[in-house]
């Protein structure tokens, strides 16, 4: 029998009667496979228990033992004790506030404790535990609760561990379970994986002699497996995918340079070597006969925009028409306002078009008449027509996943795509989140650059703050002061932009002081933006509106208020503002306490580094990876069991193996097991194998 276990009904094993069923649902557990990817949360050693003679102050420790005592205090708050004895000692266990405990405890039971010791004989004569994990046992518990190693789930009231535990053992060992290993044999003999059933057998009552350490951090060799497991099935996806897209016709380009010659001219500076071995990677993909998918990877700074006109010039000499696409209006409206410029010296037409703009000169797209039209999401999901769309664009910051990629593919039209990414990711990560895609870096930034030294202020050094304020725009440079709200509220007490313009405005007389929100109109924003690229504005006053992509190299300070609220990414986005000249620019960090120990450590992190590599890895590791590239946006399927910082290695082979396999065998025909596996894991995010 071979049947899909996400079909297969809790209820059906025994031991689950309707109670449990409601339960069990409660934890996310409908059905077999939700139930056998419930993994132990932690892993108790209980082959030989420790005596309570034994145990150390500070330790966690899990002891055995039968009650002798049992009490209730009534103090300011109630106190639950238990006194348990195992022949070498006796220990007491509290509880407080949780007067109702009483009712699970007889004397004379044998009860199992789990917690931290605190052994400190001038307080009290016996060894204590403060609000232990228990679990009442009986004699006859060997095999499933005692003498092993015992897994531990987390569960919900009403289910207590030892009765998950007893259900969990009722299904490893049922005899209808009948699990069809998906991952084909060479592989599973290529790393030396154990085989599924074993896997879930093993994971969830492993043998005595398995190493406890390796359970309890995910890497024993079933967590592997079903590490590799996920990785492979994830990855046979992405190849799938890939694949798909050199099978489809795309436009096969023929730039003849014309354009992009005259561009350099035009250029104030030459490429770095850099962005001209990325922009060849482009134009040799351009030059394919299918659709180009190439994730273009640069720290901030580096010169991605100029790389992406030359990739947009290149489709126009061909007679296409290109769009770019930035995740906020600001962003649109920056990039346009750059690029404007240069494509009407090469007397091409450009607009913009976001949701907020009024006059779209849709027929004019549609005439062809416009070469480039830059925009939000509005470009490309609203009832505009291009003429001839080539190229997009996208200028992202993690939002706009795989999935929405392949959709926008899929559309029909076959436009090449290119996605540049702002924030550096790890490799490991653009193994997965853009596993579709193939991969440029620069890594190289332009000449001529000063290091941004960051500085971290206490919120009173508010003098100080102004010194350097005054310093820098006597001298001719401006200023960003970042907020993290536009108002005041009531809900918080951070301090907002719109306060933060009244007090700069009386502080400096002298200085011409603007502001910039996102609750601004575009017309607003455009003139502020335009006046402070153009220096008739020193000091701006802002919100991470100026996140991404805004280019004034003549700033050379930014101060960031209440800089504890800010992800290290952001604030990495943020301080790319400056250091743009090779003017010498300060970022000071204004922090208010109290600081939590991880604001503490982003702050140090910003202060020690300005490597984008360096910042993202330390995010990952801080964050933790479903946080950082925010699952959810990028709409992948989830991982349970494999986490990309921990399991890289595992990540890379399982890449291996699903693009060799997919290379030979795309519609998986000699794995009929393997693709049903794969196309469940996919299943609501996009169907992998076209129905013909
Ligand atoms: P990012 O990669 O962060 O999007 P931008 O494309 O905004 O960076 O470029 C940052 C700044 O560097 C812009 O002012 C741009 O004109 C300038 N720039 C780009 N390439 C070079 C280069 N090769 N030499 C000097 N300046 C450059
Ligand atoms: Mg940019």
């Amino acid at each position: 029998m071979n049947r899909d276990l996400s079909e297969f009904q809790i209820q059906y094993i025994k031991g689950v009667g309707p109670q449990r069923v409601k339960l069990l649902n409660r934890i996310g557990i409908k059905t077999v496979k939700d139930a056998l990817y419930y993994l132990p949360y932690r892993y108790e050693d209980r082959r030989i228990i420790k005596k309570i003679a034994d145990i150390q102050h500070n330790n966690v420790e899990t002891i055995s033992g039968t009650i002798i005592k049992i009490d209730l205090i009534k103090k300011k708050i109630k106190i639950f004790e238990l006194y348990v004895n195992d022949g070498s000692g006796i220990l007491k266990a509290k509880w407080f506030n949780q007067p109702f405990m009483i009712k699970n405890f007889k004397i004379g039971q044998k009860v199992l404790l789990h917690g931290a010791v605190k052994r400190n004989f001038y307080y009290s004569y016996y060894p204590e535990m403060d609000n232990p994990e228990y679990e009442i046992v009986s004699e006859d518990d060997q095999t499933i609760h005692i003498d092993r190693i015992v897994p531990i789930y987390r569960v919900t009231s009403g289910l207590s561990v030892r009765q998950m535990r007893t259900i969990m053992y009722n299904l490893i060992n049922s005899n209808s379970l009948n699990i069809v290993d998906p991952i084909p044999r060479y592989i599973l003999k290529k790393y030396n994986l154990p085989e599924i059933s074993e896997t879930f057998s093993k994971i969830h009552f492993p043998d005595n002699m398995t190493n406890i350490y390796e359970l309890n951090n995910g890497v024993s060799p079933y967590h592997k497996r079903l590490s590799f497991d996920e990785f492979f099935m994830l990855e046979l996806g992405l190849a799938i995918l890939k694949k798909d897209d050199k099978k489809e016709k795309g436009i096969k380009f023929n730039p003849n340079g014309e354009l992009t010659q005259r561009l350099l001219k035009l250029l104030p500076f030459k490429l770095t070597k850099a962005q001209e071995k990325v922009i060849n990677e482009i134009l040799y993909d351009m030059r394919q006969p299918y659709p180009m998918n190439r994730l273009i990877q640069g720290d901030v700074g580096c010169g991605k925009t100029i790389v992406a006109i030359f990739a947009m010039l290149s489709a126009i000499e061909c007679g296409y028409q290109s769009a770019l696409m930035a995740p906020t209006e600001i962003l649109a409206e920056q990039h346009y306002l750059t690029i404007y410029k240069l494509i009407e010296e090469l007397g091409l037409n450009i607009c913009i078009l976001t949701g907020s703009k009024k006059d779209r000169p849709l027929d004019k797209i549609s005439s062809g008449e416009i070469h480039i039209v830059v925009g939000t999401h509005a470009l490309i999901q609203e009832d505009v027509k291009f003429k001839k769309l080539g190229l997009i664009v996208i200028d992202e910051q993690h939002r706009f996943g795989v999935m929405q990629r392949a959709l926008l593919r899929r559309k029909g039209a076959n436009p090449d795509v290119i996605v540049m990414t702002a924030t550096p990711i790890p490799r490991t990560m653009s193994l997965t989140v853009y596993g579709d895609l193939d991969y440029s870096i620069i890594n190289e930034l332009p000449p001529n650059r000063s290091p941004v030294t960051t500085l971290l202020f206490k919120s009173t050094q508010k003098e100080d703050v102004y010194e350097f304020i005054k310093r820098e725009v006597k001298k001719g440079r401006q200023v960003y002061i970042v907020y993290p709200v536009i108002e005041e509220s009531e809900k918080t007490d951070l301090k907002s932009a719109i306060i933060g313009k009244e007090a700069f405005t009386k502080i400096f007389p002298e200085f011409r002081v603007g502001l910039l929100h996102g609750r601004m109109k575009t017309r607003e924003r455009e003139e502020v933006m335009n006046s402070f690229k153009n220096g008739t504005i020193d000091i701006l006053v802002c919100t991470t509106v100026i996140e991404v992509g805004v280019d004034v190299p003549n700033a050379t300070l930014m101060i960031i208020i209440h800089a504890e609220r800010f992800g290290l990414a952001q604030l990495h986005q943020l301080r790319g503002r400056i250091g743009r000249s090779s003017y010498k620019s300060h970022c000071i960090l204004i922090a208010y306490e109290p600081l939590s120990e991880e604001a503490k450590s982003r702050l140090n992190i910003m202060v020690k580094t300005s490597d984008g590599f360096k910042i993202a890895e330390e995010d990952l590791r801080i964050r933790g990876p479903g946080e950082f590239f925010g699952t959810r946006q990028s709409g992948m399927p989830d991982l349970k069991v494999a986490n990309i910082i921990r399991d890289s290695d595992i990540l890379i082979n399982a890449r291996k193996e699903a693009f060799n396999l997919i290379e030979r065998d795309a519609e998986l025909k000699e794995f009929p097991t393997l693709k049903e596996a794969v196309e469940v894991f996919w299943r609501g995010k996009i169907e992998l194998f076209k129905t013909a």
